[in-house]
């Protein structure tokens, strides 16, 4: 298999949502040349805000694998990745990002992906949303906790 097909697979099941009511987004995790999840946007369908395509293939890939890494797989989204699930995918390690659609494309049909990567790039201070340090000191006593804690599961 190709990535072209990966990807329409992507954009199929993009469309696909549509028709059912989720958002207009697919992604597939491919792994050792073969397909391993694949999901749709179930947002408006769930009452889950991050219940994206990128998210939900990612939660059924590491379901599925039992395991919290997924390197070694790449994903095939039918969207530029909005930032959570750039960063969910940073975070399960996954190897390589295809995407169709940019995150321009997103915000001609009105979603925030392209508002909320300029947000990124502001100083908290300067965000459209309250950010401010609060307790620093007392929130540390975790940090200590873990940096000394001989027998963490290193993430
Ligand atoms: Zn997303």
């Amino acid at each position: 298999m190709e990535k072209e097909t990966w990807m329409r697979r992507a954009i199929q099941l993009s469309e696909e949502s549509v028709r059912q009511g989720g958002g207009p987004f697919g992604a597939v995790i491919v792994k050792d040349g073969r397909i391993i999840a694949e999901a749709s946007n179930r947002v408006t369908i769930d009452n889950d805000p991050t219940a994206h395509a990128e998210v939900n293939a990612i939660r059924m890939a590491t379901r599925l694998l039992k395991t919290f890494d997924l390197t070694g797989c790449d994903i095939y989204t039918s969207c530029e990745p909005c930032p959570m699930c750039l960063g969910a995918i940073y975070w399960a390690r996954i190897d390589r990002i295809y995407y169709a659609n940019d995150r321009q494309d997103a915000a001609d049909i009105g979603f925030d992906d392209d508002f909320i990567y300029r947000e990124i790039d502001r100083l908290p201070a300067e965000r459209h949303k309250l950010m401010q340090p609060l307790l620093p000191e007392e929130g540390k006593k975790a940090f200590e906790m873990w940096r000394q804690k001989a027998d963490k599961a290193a993430y």
